[in-house]
Formats: C-alpha cells, sequence, structure tokens
C-alpha cells in the first residue's frame, strides 16, 4: 500500500479534525520519524514513527461506547434489508472503525458494546467467557411458575444447556413480565429458551451487559465508557 495521508492519519487518531490536522502540520507541530513535515498529503506508512508535539500518534487508541439499542434497528450492516442499522447511530461517535461486540436481534433493545479493541470483542463473543447480562422479557402470555422454574434448572436446547443464573417475575408487574440473567451469548438464545417451552417474545430488552447499566442513557443514544468500566470488562 501506499499509505495513509498525513492529515487523515492525525485525525484518525482522534488528535483533532482533518483541517486543524492541516493547520497543525503547516505550524510545524507533527514530525515524521523525527523529521517536522509540513506537507499535509504526506503518505504515512506503516513503519514511520508519527509524534504530534513530541507524543507518539496511535491511529489504533482503543475506543469504547455503550448504546441503548432502540426497537427495529439493524446490528448487522446488510443493505440488502434497506433499514437502519446501529452503525448509522455509531457514525457520530468517532472516526474509529467500531465494532458491535456481540449481536442483538431487530427487534431487541438495550445495552450494546461497542468498540474498535478486536482482542476485548473476540474474548467477551465467546460463550464459555460468560459475560454477565440481564434482559427484561415481555411475553404475550403469564409465564406458569413450573416452566419458570424449568428454565431456571436449565433446558436443553439444540446447542446444549442454556446456563440462567437466575429468572423472576418483575416484582408488582404482570407475570408475563420476567427478568432473566444468563450469560449465554447464542445466537436467539431467550427467543429460543422461550419458545421451547411454549412462550413468545412481545419484547425483548438488555438492561444489563457485565459492568454496564443502563442507568439514565435514553433509547436510540451512545455515551463513552468510563476508564473503570474498560477495565472491569477487561
Ligand atoms: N437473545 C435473543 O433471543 N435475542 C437477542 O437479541 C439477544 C438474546
Amino acid at each position: 500500500t501506499d499509505g495513509i495521508r498525513l492529515n487523515k492519519y492525525i485525525a484518525n487518531a482522534g488528535i483533532c479534525s482533518r483541517r486543524d490536522a492541516d493547520i497543525f502540520i503547516a505550524a510545524g507541530n507533527v514530525t515524521v520519524n523525527g523529521k517536522v513535515v509540513t506537507e499535509m498529503g504526506y503518505k504515512v506508512s506503516l513503519t514511520d514513527d508519527v509524534k504530534f508535539d513530541g507524543r507518539s500518534v496511535n491511529p489504533d487508541k482503543p475506543e469504547y461506547f455503550v448504546l441503548n439499542k432502540p426497537k427495529g434497528i439493524y446490528v448487522t450492516g446488510s443493505t440488502e434489508k434497506g433499514g437502519r442499522t446501529v452503525m448509522d447511530i455509531m457514525a457520530k461517535a468517532t472516526k474509529a472503525k467500531l465494532d458491535p461486540v456481540g449481536k442483538l436481534d431487530t427487534q431487541t433493545m438495550g445495552l450494546l458494546l461497542f468498540t474498535n479493541d478486536g482482542t476485548l470483542a473476540k474474548r467477551l463473543g465467546k460463550p464459555r467467557n460468560g459475560i454477565r447480562q440481564i434482559y427484561q422479557v415481555n411475553l404475550t402470555k403469564p409465564l406458569a411458575l413450573a416452566d419458570l422454574e424449568k428454565i431456571r434448572e436449565g433446558v436443553y436446547l439444540e446447542d446444549g444447556k442454556v446456563n440462567v443464573q437466575d429468572i423472576s417475575y418483575i416484582a408488582n408487574r404482570p407475570k408475563n413480565e420476567i427478568g432473566l440473567e444468563t450469560n449465554s451469548t447464542r445466537n436467539h438464545v431467550v427467543q429460543r429458551l422461550f419458545k421451547s417451552q411454549g412462550y413468545e417474545i412481545e419484547k425483548l430488552d438488555r438492561v444489563v451487559f457485565g459492568g454496564l447499566t443502563k442507568k439514565d442513557l435514553p433509547r436510540g443514544r451512545f455515551r463513552r465508557l468510563t476508564d473503570q468500566e474498560v477495565i472491569n470488562m477487561g
């Protein structure tokens, strides 16, 4: 490859906008391999050491966001469906290339983590690493106590047993409203779990993901993780 333009390189690192990068480059704030470069079109190669005000520029600094996904928004980028995707929302977050950690179904709402940190994304995506998740589930009919207890003990689906850390009726609510804690990240696992017992889901909302809770993050909005939240994810 013939590299990436210096102004873009600096903007991608999240230091400033591309226009401001032009100004800083022209002003002599940027060095490549120890020499001041004032040409904004300079092509940075993989082996170049770029410094801004004497500090190394890392274009892949890890970034972490959490989105409170609304209903009806696709997680995959499949454009043939023509619908809005979470990436349309996250485009406003950063110039870094974010990916969602795992999936939520289109009709599912709630917390979805995004990062450009491929190592973390891979690790959390593996079911055996069991990230703690709590779902608020609204069924189309009340859940019988016997079925609730069956699910708590562990139902076997075609891809194995679904570990349920906790399941309960939501206090002071009709008996079709359920809280479910699981560490499974298998595809459609909550849907399949209830379907196996003869129930249909009307509304599914992930309210806890790892150490992240919704707190006051409105539907459709994202926020950066705090440093402490990033540490807790690791
Ligand atoms: N389980 C599901 O069935 N759907 C989701 O979106 C997440 C977990």
